[in-house]
C-alpha cells in the first residue's frame, strides 16, 4: 500500500455475476402545482428521483433531478408489481407536474384539487392571523408553512422537528387540525370521492383529468430513452445482460390499484411505445383476439386474474370480480383501455392482456396454483428437481473427494 492511497485496479467478472439494483421506473402525477409539488417534493416525506415541469422553465431546464438514482427516492409507498413488494427498494420515481383529476362546476370552469387546497390554506392563514400571538410567533421563527403541512396534512418537515416542538402546543395543532378538517367538508369536493367513483364521474360528465403538455412528452421520452440506457448491465464485452423491460415502465396505479390513480388515462403510454419506450400490445393481434373472443361473449375470469398476475399486477385467482379484480383490472385499463376504466372487464380488456402476454411473454413468474392436479404436478417436479439437484451435489462430493485423495 502506498502511504494512506489505496490503489484499486479495475478486475471486471469474465460473465455477469451480478446484476442491477434498480428494477422498474415508476411514473406519477404531482397533483398539484409546481410550486407545491417542489415544496413537498424537497421538504415534506415524500421524494422523487426526477420532476417533470408543465413547460421548459426560462433558464432552459426542462426537469429537475431532485435524488440521484443510487439512492432510494420515497415515492412508490406499498406496491408490488411481478412478484415483488416494497417498491422503492427496486426503482425509479418520476413525478409529472399534472393536475390529475378536476371537476367541472356550474360556470363550465374545470375546479382543480390544487386550487381547493389553495383556499383552504388561504382560509385557515386569515384564521391565523385572528390569533396575532400565534401569527407573529410563526413568521417569526420561519414556522407558518410547517404549521400549514401539519395542520393540512399531518407532515411537520422533520428539520424543522426540534424548533416547531418547542414552539408549537399539541392543543394549537388540534385546534387548528379541527379547523381544517371543517373547512374540508365545507369547501373539499374532493374528499369524498373514492378511486372507483372516477369512472363513472367521468362518464357522466362532471370529471376530467390533466393533460400532459407537448413539453412533458417529449421529455419523457427522452428521459426513459436514457435511464433504459444507463439501467443497462453490460459484461465486460459490451454484451446486454440485463435491462429494463418493457413491461418493467409502470405507472403508481399499476402497482398500487387500491389505492392510487396516478398517472391517469391521459398519460401517454401509446405514444412512448411508439417510440420504443414501454409495452403497448400490437393492434393486429388485438384485432385477431377480439374476433376470436367475439364468437362466444365469454369472459373467463379466471384467464383474467390468472394472466393479468402473470403480467405483474397483485391480484388472487378468487373466480369473483371482487375488490381486488375490480382495482386491478381498472389499473390495467387506464394503462391499456383508458377510454373504458370501469373495473368491469370487456371483451377488448381480455384482448389487450392476450397480445400484450403474446408480445411480453412473463418469464419465471407460474400462474397460482388452482386445481389439486396442478398441485401434483407441481410438487412432482419439486421432488424432480431436488432429485437432480441431489445428483449434481453428489457428483461434486466425489469430484472433491476425488481431488482431496490426490492432494494428500
Ligand atoms: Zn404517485
Amino acid at each position: 500500500m502506498n502511504q494512506n492511497q489505496l490503489v484499486i485496479t479495475s478486475n471486471p467478472a469474465d460473465r455477469c455475476n451480478y446484476n442491477q439494483r434498480i428494477k422498474f421506473i415508476v411514473l406519477h402525477y404531482t397533483v398539484s402545482d409546481e410550486k407545491d409539488s417542489l415544496r413537498v417534493l424537497k421538504q415534506g416525506d415524500v421524494s422523487a428521483h426526477y420532476l417533470i415541469p408543465k413547460e421548459a422553465k426560462s433558464n432552459g431546464t426542462d426537469l429537475w433531478q431532485l435524488v440521484p438514482i443510487k439512492y432510494r427516492a420515497w415515492h412508490a409507498g406499498q406496491s408490488y408489481w411481478q412478484t415483488r413488494n416494497h417498491l422503492n427498494d427496486t426503482s425509479v420515481g418520476i413525478e409529472i407536474i399534472n393536475y390529475g383529476y378536476g371537476l367541472k362546476q356550474a360556470s363550465g370552469k374545470i375546479l382543480w384539487p390544487y386550487q381547493v387546497e389553495n383556499n383552504i390554506k388561504f382560509f385557515l392563514i386569515q384564521e391565523i392571523k385572528k390569533d396575532k400571538s400565534l401569527y407573529s410567533l410563526l413568521i417569526k421563527k420561519n414556522l407558518l408553512s410547517a404549521f400549514l403541512e401539519d395542520v393540512m396534512r399531518g407532515l411537520v418537515p422533520p428539520r424543522d422537528d426540534q424548533i416547531y416542538k418547542k414552539y408549537i402546543s399539541e392543543k394549537i395543532i388540534k385546534k387548528y387540525t379541527n379547523l381544517t378538517n371543517s373547512l374540508r367538508e365545507q369547501h373539499d369536493p374532493f374528499l369524498n370521492i373514492k378511486i372507483n367513483d372516477l369512472y363513472e364521474l367521468q362518464q357522466q360528465g362532471k370529471l376530467v383529468w390533466d393533460d400532459y403538455t407537448p413539453h412533458q412528452r417529449k421529455v419523457l421520452g427522452l428521459l426513459l430513452k436514457k435511464l433504459t440506457k444507463e439501467l443497462e448491465v453490460k459484461d465486460k464485452n459490451g454484451k446486454v445482460c440485463e435491462e429494463i423491460l418493457a413491461t418493467d415502465i409502470v405507472g403508481h396505479s399499476d402497482i398500487a390499484p387500491d389505492r392510487k390513480s396516478d398517472p391517469g388515462p391521459r398519460f401517454p403510454w401509446k405514444y412512448l411505445a411508439e417510440q420504443g419506450i414501454g409495452a403497448w400490445p400490437n393492434k393486429q393481434d388485438v384485432d385477431i383476439f377480439l374476433k376470436e373472443l367475439s364468437k362466444n361473449k365469454n369472459i373467463n375470469l379466471i384467464w383474467l386474474q390468472d394472466n393479468l398476475r402473470l403480467y405483474g399486477y397483485n391480484i388472487q385467482t378468487t373466480k369473483i370480480l371482487d375488490t381486488q379484480s375490480k382495482d386491478a383490472i381498472r389499473a390495467f385499463q387506464w394503462h391499456f383501455e383508458p377510454d373504458n376504466a370501469s373495473g368491469i372487464p370487456s371483451l377488448k380488456t381480455i384482448a389487450l392482456l392476450k397480445a400484450l402476454i403474446k408480445k411480453y411473454p412473463p418469464i419465471g413468474i407460474q400462474p397460482q396454483i388452482n386445481t389439486t392436479t396442478q398441485l401434483k404436478n407441481s410438487i412432482n417436479s419439486g421432488w424432480k428437481d431436488l432429485k437432480n439437484q441431489l445428483l449434481i451435489l453428489d457428483k461434486d462430493l466425489k469430484a472433491t473427494k476425488k481431488q482431496i485423495d490426490l492432494f494428500f
